[in-house]
């Protein structure tokens, strides 16, 4: 969180500031203010020079009145029960807000997956399995990936429960491979319906896509195809990404005086999301630290890395040509970065609902595998292209009746859908 506020305490200021402006029942509140469901368990893993490794692991399930809990795993050598706690409960707000029938859920391993091989990773996958496969199933909790966790792992996830529940059940986990239970256009989504929702909001706000200007934060799988589409179909111009260099242990910003090429980048990237920085400078690219990203000058900030890098300190050096942000990460920005975009105007698409593009491609994943029948690429962009342009309208409409900030907007729609849930249910 560099140093700033923990994660969990963060999601539940956020969510007690809306309850006040909705008058929720404390009662009420205080039941979503929690996760339902919580699991830590330890992962014994054989290495393969024969030693033995464990590793701790999380499972939150924040709610489920809407639908099974749903949400990924990461993999991060700093992620904390905290961490999990608050990624759980921006789920439930997430699907709520994509308005898809399913609740909130997240999990986790500490560990640096680039140092496992192959076969260790294996293990340490399944091992997750053995010991959540109780808890899980495409009924009560649907897993999928997230930071540091892959459709191949997906993969061996889904097989390890098959064979621990006697039965081949694709729709246990989302975020396969294709040709494995996997959906059309999951490995797009993510950063695609980060554009779809930032194409809205220039439409909203009267600017021009061919003549903007993106600064992204981080090159994993959401940056990646949040810029291609911010080229591709927005035909408008990225500045700069950054990446994390698993080598040096360090982040660092890639720009290039005509925008940076994301298709040639992705062509010199590893699978962690590390680009190669000898043959980015061969093509005439400018590597600086990681920091710098926040100060290129743009009209779109796009962060999509980890929680809290746009902070008190970090925002204030950002470009004063800032017109949107889009939150491709899950909790990038703090409070303090809240306060400085009501003050100066910046329209920002949270999280929870820029990023839900991932997760609506997964509920289409676990439809298809339920149905044994599997849709064209074209059919599941646009499907989500209307998913996602409805949730982005639903949002901003209660943002101007309510005249309130577009995360509290968008908090006021989630709530109100899971307290009626709840309320349907009977358990408030
Ligand atoms: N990990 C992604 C997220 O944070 C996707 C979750 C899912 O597909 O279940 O939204």
């Amino acid at each position: 969180m560099s140093g700033q506020i923990n994660a969990f305490e963060m999601a539940q200021k956020q969510f007690d500031g809306v309850a006040e402006l909705l008058n929720l029942d404390p009662q009420i509140a205080e039941v979503l203010r929690w996760p339902m469901r919580e699991y830590s368990f330890r992962i014994p893993v054989r290495m393969d020079d024969g030693s033995l490794r464990v590793f701790q692991g999380f499972r939150v399930q924040h709610n489920d009145a809407r639908g099974p809990n749903k949400g990924g795993i990461r993999f991060h050598p700093s992620e904390t029960f905290d961490t999990v706690r608050a990624l759980a409960t921006w789920m439930t707000w997430k699907c709520a807000v994509a308005d898809i029938p399913l609740g909130g859920g997240k999990g986790g391993i500490i560990v640096d997956p680039a140092t496992l091989s192959v076969h260790e990773k294996e293990r340490l996958c399944r091992g997750w399995v053995q010991n959540m496969w109780k808890n899980i199933g495409p009924r009560n909790d649907v897993p999928a990936p997230d930071v540091g966790t892959t459709p191949q792992m997906m993969g061996w996830m889904m097989d390890e429960y098959s064979k621990l529940s006697g039965q081949y059940t694709p729709g246990v986990f989302t975020g396969k491979p294709l040709g494995g239970g996997g959906s059309e256009g999951r490995t797009e989504a993510t950063g695609y319906g980060v554009i779809y929702t930032v194409r809205e909001a220039m439409k909203h706000l009267g600017i021009d896509p061919k003549e903007s200007v993106a600064a992204i934060e981080g090159f994993g799988n959401v940056s990646q195809y949040a810029a291609i589409g911010f080229v591709e179909m927005l035909g408008g111009k990225v500045a700069c990404v950054s990446c994390w260099d698993r080598n040096e242990k360090k982040s660092f910003t890639y720009s290039h005086k005509n925008g940076v090429n994301p298709r040639f980048l992705l062509t010199i990237t590893d699978q962690y999301g590390t680009i190669d920085k000898a043959k980015a400078q061969d093509a005439g690219y400018v590597i600086e630290d990681g920091e710098k990203w926040i100060e290129k000058e743009c009209n779109v900030l796009i962060p999509a890395a980890i929680e809290g890098h746009v902070n008190g300190d970090t925002v204030k050096k950002m470009s004063k040509s800032v017109k949107i942000v889009a939150e491709g990460a899950n909790g990038p920005c703090t409070p303090e970065a809240d306060e400085f975009f009501k003050k100066n105007n910046i329209f920002d698409i949270p999280d929870f609902l820029c990023n839900a593009g991932g997760v609506t491609t997964s509920y289409f994943e676990s439809v298809q595998n339920d149905m044994n029948f599997y849709w064209t690429k074209e059919e599941v962009l646009q499907k989500l292209d209307t998913k996602m342009t409805q949730a982005f309208h639903g949002v901003l409409n209660m943002s101007l009746k309510e005249k309130v900030y577009m995360r509290d907007a968008a908090y006021m729609v989630a709530i109100d859908r899971v307290v009626k849930a709840m309320q349907l249910r009977g358990w408030v």
